[in-house]
């Protein structure tokens, strides 16, 4: 393969999305290195580089053709979206930095239905997708373009409004305000512009790609096993979550046998429990670190 055929990436430098992103990657099995400079790190086991920077600045990188692939929230990739040609192609979703744009006010605030913003003025980082709610609903509202701390805007009467993005809700209730509406669900996801990859890269994207759905998986996925008596098992498989055929093995000393089986969605103490109440005994339940179907 030859040397410009390394694929780019490019992720969050610092930030919440830059701890997932790298930590995401080297479960991939990329061992990184930070090259000359602190912009990169190069993988010294497959054929790509990481480029760090701000997140804002990942569309237009990929625009730019400077980057292949990108980590980025739905957030700035919509919000961005309008400003470039090429639309980007999200490859996959990644499960992390899980956020939400949403609409909120002082908690004094009478708010009944989206009727209710009428006439009010908005601050938000997000005025593209803003806009486009505001004119979808008609709804006569003013945007206050600002970039960070948005929440403080209603207390500085800057805003009666916002539009922000939440996660707990913390910073919204140790500000005095109340969510309102949610625009838009987001998440990081993998992306590309559709621009065509060369075949050397488009391989390398091919394992990455498998890597990262092997990762995902096994993160939802657990191990169980216990034992059990023969006659509760068909009761007993009945309880187990996302699971196919277990794998069953007779137990020497008794007349019970050990059920061996991969589940597909959170193992909760109340599956357990139930589990118990149906026979089952010695219960483990282990974490999955890599899976490739
Ligand atoms: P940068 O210096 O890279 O521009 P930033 O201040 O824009 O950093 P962060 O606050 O680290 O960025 O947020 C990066 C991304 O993390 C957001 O665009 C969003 O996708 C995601 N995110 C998840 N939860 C939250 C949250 N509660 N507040 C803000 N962003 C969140
Ligand atoms: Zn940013």
């Amino acid at each position: 393969m030859q040397a410009n055929e390394r694929l780019t990436i490019a992720i969050q430098k610092k930030g919440r999305l830059g701890d997932g992103s790298l930590t995401l990657l080297q479960q991939c099995g990329l061992k990184l290195y930070p090259a000359k400079s602190s912009l990169f790190y190069s993988a010294e086991n497959l054929p790509i580089d990481i480029l760090l920077v701000r997140d804002d600045d990942i569309p237009t990188l990929l625009a730019d053709k400077i980057c292949d692939l990108g980590i980025v929230g739905e957030n700035v990739l919509q919000e961005q979206a309008s400003q470039y040609p090429l639309q980007f192609e999200s490859i996959i979703k990644l499960g992390f930095g899980k956020c939400r744009l949403a609409i909120a006010g002082p908690n004094k605030f009478d708010y009944i239905n989206l009727d209710s913003l009428n006439g009010k003025s908005i601050a938000s980082s997000y005025p593209n997708l803003l806009k486009k709610f505001l004119s979808q609903n008609n709804i006569d509202a003013s945007i206050v373009n600002i970039s960070g701390s948005v929440e403080i805007a209603p207390q500085l009467k800057m805003a009666d409004l916002i539009c922000d993005l939440v996660s707990t809700g913390r910073t919204l209730s140790e500000n005095n305000l109340k969510e309102l509406f949610v625009l838009l669900q987001s998440q990081a996801v993998l992306v590309k512009t559709e621009c065509a990859l060369s075949t050397g890269k488009s391989e390398t994207l091919a394992v990455l790609l498998r890597r990262i759905e092997g990762v995902l998986q096994a993160q939802e996925s657990k191990y169980i096993l216990f034992h059990a008596p023969k006659e509760a098992l068909a009761n007993i498989q009945r309880l187990l979550p996302g699971t196919e055929a277990p794998t069953i093995v007779p137990l020497s000393c008794n007349d019970k046998v050990a059920v061996h089986v991969v589940s597909r969605e959170g193992v909760f103490w109340g599956t357990l429990e139930n589990l118990r109440n149906a026979g089952a005994s010695s219960i483990l339940v282990l974490p999955i670190e890599k899976m490739m179907l």
